[in-house]
């Protein structure tokens, strides 16, 4: 047994230090959440939807307590961590509303040499206990993302949650207890990644979800493909935001410096890579430059914070790091970053590539508030740029012309391409990347249908009683 530490990251104060879970606890919580299971889950679809719908209630009337606790075991702004309350009681409304719709039978119809020839559908059943591994930088959404749509379709679940928001996971448990949730439907289990493991070789784990870092997704689908278990990554990104000449400039330079500023840099789906055309090239850098040096890192709590600090000195060494390669590889910073490592402030920065910049740091990661800035030729050399990433999550092209908008939404090999917009995740928008961002879905009926059984049902001529 070892010890997990929430640390708050701007005031350096330890929260809390928190036992992992015994051999037995874990034990009694795989054998609780399977136990539920068979037992009928949360229960049949109108007693979940109304579930879901107290789950939102409960999350709305603590909203500011939770809010408080994201901002101190990981520094995101008050102001993001209430947004990012508000969206899962949202999002588990939008669900609560949906159910009946999501999980109706789907009917096929007949075809020729067909061997039953009455009722024929698809019915979504679920499939049992489902493991979350989930990362710290959205302490609830990420989480409640996964476990909504899993629990609408009647799985269980069990978290592990990222080692530095303990917290956050046991207070995600308690929202699902207050809304009147089973115990078993939804359990914490604080455990180091060294563990994950031999949950997911459980065989009474039917499937495991992981939003995090591309290294933990390769270990989590090959422990998940040794034991063929269904399995959801939801990975890094290196989002390209290209920028044509047709586009409102000013529009899209001020919805830059949010993409690449929100929840302090550190976001999957946050603008990366802006690819600028050369005809606006200077025009749109020099408003994004003016824009990025306005938003000034400070103490996370305040009401009218802009960007708060970084998850811990080592994410702000890696960053530093990443920003010292690129610079030697030829990048110009044309807003440097200021740093305060006592308090892991990370002032936003940009770089402006290299012509042919073949150095990886170009199309890494960099997981704060520094931008890349590369110039385009044309369309095609900036979808092409756009492409020269191993990642493929999201992606915002801006534009006024419909067909160069139609040439990014067929060209970006992206799970997401945003027109005019920065990317986001709703409830109904199916989230999820290609390449080494990942595979499946979450969110909408493509992420309530992941962790289910799509059975097929077919009646042969004699029918049933009663049916
Ligand atoms: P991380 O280090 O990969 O951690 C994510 C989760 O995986 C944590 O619970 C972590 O546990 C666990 N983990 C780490 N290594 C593991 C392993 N080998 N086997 C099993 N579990 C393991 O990522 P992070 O630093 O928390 O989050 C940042 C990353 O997540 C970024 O790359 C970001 O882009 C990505 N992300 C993706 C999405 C998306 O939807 N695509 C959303 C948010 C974030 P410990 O904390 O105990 O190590």
């Amino acid at each position: 047994m070892t010890e997990l530490k929430s640390r708050n990251p701007y005031t350096g104060e330890l929260l809390e230090t928190y036992a992992t879970a015994t051999d037995a606890e874990i034990e009694r919580a795989i054998a609780g959440a399977d136990a539920r299971f068979r037992a009928g889950g949360a229960g049949v679809i109108d007693e979940r939807a109304r579930g879901l719908a107290r789950l939102a209630d409960a999350l709305d009337r603590n909203h500011e307590e939770l809010a408080r606790l994201a901002v101190a075991e990981m520094g995101k702004t008050l102001k993001a961590a209430r947004a990012e309350v508000e969206k899962c009681a949202a999002t588990a409304r939008w669900f609560a509303e949906r159910l009946p719709e999501l999980a109706r039978d789907e009917s096929v119809g007949a075809n020729s040499g067909a061997a039953s020839s009455g009722a024929r559908f698809v019915r979504r059943l679920p499939l049992g206990p489902v493991l979350a591994v989930m990362p710290w930088n959205f302490p609830f959404w990420q989480a409640f993302r996964a476990a909504i749509p899993a629990l609408a379709a009647g799985n269980t679940m069990l978290l592990k949650h990222a080692s530095n928001v303990s917290g956050c996971a046991l207070r995600i448990e308690r929202a699902f207890l207050e809304a009147g949730f089973p115990p078993g439907v939804f359990k914490t289990v604080l455990l180091e990644s060294s563990r994950v493991a031999r949950l997911i070789a459980d065989p009474r784990i039917r499937g495991v979800t992981l939003t995090g870092s591309e290294a933990a997704g390769r270990s989590v689908a090959e422990t998940a493909g040794r034991h063929l278990k269904k399995c959801v990554l939801e990975l890094g990104g290196s989002d390209p935001f290209l920028v044509l000449p047709s586009a409102d400039l000013a529009a899209a330079a001020a919805s830059a410096v949010t993409a690449r500023t929100l929840n302090n840099g550190q976001s999957c789906i946050a603008a990366k890579r802006f690819i600028v055309h050369a005809d606006v090239f200077e025009a749109f850098t020099r408003a994004f430059v003016d824009g990025m040096s306005a938003v000034r890192p400070g103490d996370p709590m305040r009401e009218d914070a802009a960007l708060g600090p970084l998850v811990h000195a080592e994410a702000v060494d890696a960053l530093q790091e990443q920003c010292a390669r690129a610079v030697r590889a030829g990048a110009e910073a044309r807003l440097a970053p200021e740093v305060d490592e006592a308090k892991c402030l990370f002032s936003p920065a940009v770089l402006i590539a290299p012509e042919n910049a073949a150095e990886p740091v170009f199309s890494e990661e960099l997981f704060g508030p520094v931008a890349v800035v590369h110039r385009a030729r044309s369309l095609e050399h900036g979808l092409r740029l756009c492409n020269e990433s191993r990642y493929g999550l999201g992606s915002s092209v801006w534009t006024k012309d419909a067909a160069e908008a139609g040439r990014a939404v067929d060209g970006i090999d992206a799970g997401m391409t945003f027109v005019n917009a920065i990317v986001a995740s709703e409830a109904a928008l199916p989230f999820g990347g290609v390449k080494d961002s990942g595979y499946g879905r979450e969110l909408g009926a493509l992420g309530f249908a992941e962790f289910t059984n799509a059975k097929a049902v077919a009646f042969g001529a004699a029918g049933v009683a009663g049916g």
